[in-house]
């Protein structure tokens, strides 16, 4: 539906020391495209599509002032020819973040809500005009996650063991666990957040009802919690690039290969498993660390 300025997603093969033990290959979302990457577009496809049939002209969605879900939809939306608007957890801070900045310069309408307020609206649109389209917070919902089954449409998923990816809302996984019906593979969710309990359960509400729920894993890995760095793991995105060429973002693929290391250093993934990592994107994320943390 949107084919210009759009890469080609590759499959690549890790070589170096860092993942010794398994046989680890990642699916580069990451390089779809520098706005709506990674996960996000295949989150998307289906509302917008959705959106088009039901002659909507005005989307609307949900996120925080970081919320890579909002400035794709704004990206995708204003491809697409549809307005877009969001509304924004928390009150209109003094300086925008990269992200909302660049929402709002693909055109997006920006609602500041107070955090009861937001917490209320999104899970009660009857507030709401009617002639809106509305995605979910994180594209979380049973479309999101049918499209975030094609992330494996060329990939042939009983070449792997485990296939693992981060987790915000549990969406994208949802989409995997889909995909991996007709498989033996685990999927393995990376929860960033800290003490989100119900993620296992609000992945299935949006999975297909015959997926495999015995063959889906949850590991908590919040490193400090939600958006939350150390110099531990800025050294570890470093050194990711230099020895594999792969870039991360800090809120959840950097946590996310790492701790791909640290299942197998708990002997969680088995020796010589075959082990397909998703790079969900997220890039743009980096622009809010301060210059010169990230060598690339
Ligand atoms: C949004 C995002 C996620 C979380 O995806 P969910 O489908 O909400 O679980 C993971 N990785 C990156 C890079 C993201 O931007």
């Amino acid at each position: 539906m949107m084919n210009h300025h759009f890469k080609d997603i590759y499959l690549q093969a890790l070589h170096s020391t860092l993942f010794n033990g398994i046989h680890a290959f990642v699916l580069r979302l990451d390089v779809l495209h520098k706005v709506v990457s990674g996960n996000k577009w295949f989150k998307l496809k289906y509302y917008l599509e959705e959106a088009k049939q039901k002659q909507c002209t005005t989307i609307a969605t949900f996120g925080g002032a970081y919320s890579n879900h909002v400035v794709a939809t704004a990206y995708a939306c204003k491809e697409l020819g549809f307005k877009s608007m969001a509304y924004i957890r928390g009150e209109q801070p003094a300086t925008l973040s990269h992200t909302l900045q660049a929402a709002m310069e693909y055109g997006m309408q920006l609602h500041y809500l107070s955090r009861n307020n937001y917490f209320f609206m999104k899970h009660d649109f009857t507030s709401l005009d009617k002639k809106k389209y509305i995605i979910p917070e994180g594209g979380y919902g049973v479309l999101g996650a049918k499209g975030a089954a094609t992330i494996l449409d060329n990939i042939d998923v009983k070449n792997y063991d485990y296939i693992i990816a981060a987790c915000g809302t549990g969406t994208t996984v949802a989409g995997l666990l889909n995909a991996c019906k007709n498989s033996t593979v685990k999927v393995i969710g990376i929860n960033v957040l800290k003490g989100y309990e119900n993620l296992y359960a609000d992945i299935l509400k949006v999975a297909d009802e015959d997926v495999k729920s015995d063959n889906l894993f949850i590991y908590d890995y919040p490193f400090g919690g939600y958006a939350k760095y150390t110099p531990e793991l800025i050294l570890w995105m470093n050194d990711l690039y230099k020895q594999e060429n792969i870039p991360t973002d800090f809120v959840y693929t950097a946590k996310l290969f790492y701790a791909v290391k640290d299942l197998y250093n708990k002997k969680i993934l088995a020796n010589n498993s075959k082990v397909l990592i998703i790079h969900s994107g997220g890039l743009q994320g980096n622009l809010s660390l301060p210059a010169n943390t990230l060598s690339f």
